[in-house]
């Protein structure tokens, strides 16, 4: 049987292992001098004032809520497609947390249907204190849009860019900040650029900077201008907020310094395989994913819809084609459904997740593997269209 391709997987060169073994061999292998290292690339890179590595991009949606002072009695909105992760972070804060349906060609937060909800919220006095837009599969939402409806009642924005890095909306760079108070990325081994584990909050704002870094390592600081003793000792630290030990470790900022690199390379393999991908299904029952004019897509995922996907996902995860699915609407998890959910929550991300399948997708993946995928891919969408 020909070999397994997975929906996505890491690329790591001979460069990045050695950026590694230099750390493992240096002075410091966490709070040392690569995490700052690697926050400034990734902050130059998108166009931020400053950036705040985490171990995981989960960490780095918490200390974004702690820092937007989300906390019991507050309400926050996110996407229903989106990982768990986007809405457990206003959970893990105390806030209780709510859905805005999808936009049915892009699949992320629908502009119209949020500005309906926050005019219904606000004449019941019910508003969010912050909504997470989720640039589902590396595609920015029309975060100008989002941005005019939120400001309008003084909501906050925490995007979840877990996905797009790499990606635009119009002329700006995700994680620019220039629509929203943050944005955050994540390293995991299938998104675009890997730490192992790892995440990053960007944000233009000072203080909320501060609060983030503050948050993730127990809230304490060991910066003498911002402590509220005079005179400190230099063996001196305060703690002055609840916060974890959410760090990055020098291990895992290297890898991803080294992969920053080659973010460019990466993205513009994404769209290559993407751009394959729509000739070859142009012809065949297969919605190929709709891109909104003003966005450039960092392409993390590839996601068809088809009829008869049940059939289709079985045949070619039986063909040896690693496909996936992303994602189960949030509220249909039983630990929502158990907070007051109910199926026909949100219609049109319950249509998409009855149709969607995400394919193999990512720069490693060769020419023959491609090929190897849109056969399999186009043979059971006939199988089951006959069926
Ligand atoms: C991967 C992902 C996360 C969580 O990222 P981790 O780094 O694994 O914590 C959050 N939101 C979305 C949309 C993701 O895809």
């Amino acid at each position: 049987m020909a070999d397994f391709i997975p929906y996505g997987r890491q690329s790591v060169t001979e460069a990045d292992i050695a950026a590694v073994v230099d750390v493992l061999k240096s002075d410091f292998l966490t709070q040392g001098p690569v995490v700052p290292a690697f926050e400034d690339a990734v902050r130059s890179a998108v166009g931020a004032r400053h950036a705040v590595a985490a171990n995981s991009a989960t960490s780095a949606l918490h200390v974004a809520c702690m820092a937007l002072g989300v906390g019991p009695g507050d309400s926050v909105w996110t996407s229903p497609l989106t990982f768990v992760a986007s809405s457990n972070a206003a959970l893990y804060c105390g806030a209780d947390v709510d859905f805005v349906d999808v936009d049915e060609r892009s699949y992320n937060m629908c502009p119209v249907r949020l500005t309906d909800k926050l005019e219904a919220a606000a004449a019941s006095g019910e508003l969010p204190k912050v909504i997470i837009p989720v640039h589902l599969t590396g595609q920015s939402c029309d975060m100008a849009a989002i941005h005019a409806a939120a400001s309008r009642y003084g909501v906050k924005i925490i995007e979840d860019a877990s996905h797009a890095i790499g990606g635009r909306f119009g002329p700006d760079p995700v994680g620019s900040c220039r629509y929203s108070d943050i944005a955050v990325f994540s390293f995991h081994p299938v998104k675009i650029v890997t730490t192992g584990e790892g995440g990053m909050a960007l944000t233009n704002d000072d203080e909320l900077a501060r609060l983030m870094r503050l948050d993730r390592s127990h809230g304490i600081t060991r910066d003498a201008e911002m402590m509220h003793a005079d005179d400190p000792g230099a063996w001196y630290y305060e703690q002055q907020r609840l916060g974890y030990n959410y760090r990055m470790t020098d291990i895992n900022a290297a890898l991803g310094f080294s992969q920053m690199g080659r973010l460019a390379e990466f993205i513009e393999r994404r769209r290559e395989i993407a751009q394959t991908y729509d000739a070859a299904f142009a012809a065949h029952p297969i919605q190929t994913p709709w891109q909104h004019p003003e966005t450039a897509s960092a392409w993390h995922l590839y996601v068809v819809r088809v009829a008869g996907r049940r059939a289709v996902f079985d045949a070619l995860r039986d063909a040896g084609i690693g496909v996936n699915l992303h994602y189960i609407p949030v509220y249909l998890q039983p630990y929502y459904r158990d907070l007051g959910f109910e199926p026909g929550y949100c219609p049109n991300a319950e249509r998409y997740y009855s149709e969607a399948i995400s394919l193999p997708m990512f720069p490693s993946m060769t020419a023959e593997q491609q090929q190897r995928v849109i056969a399999e891919v186009t043979q059971a969408v006939a199988a089951a269209a006959a069926a």
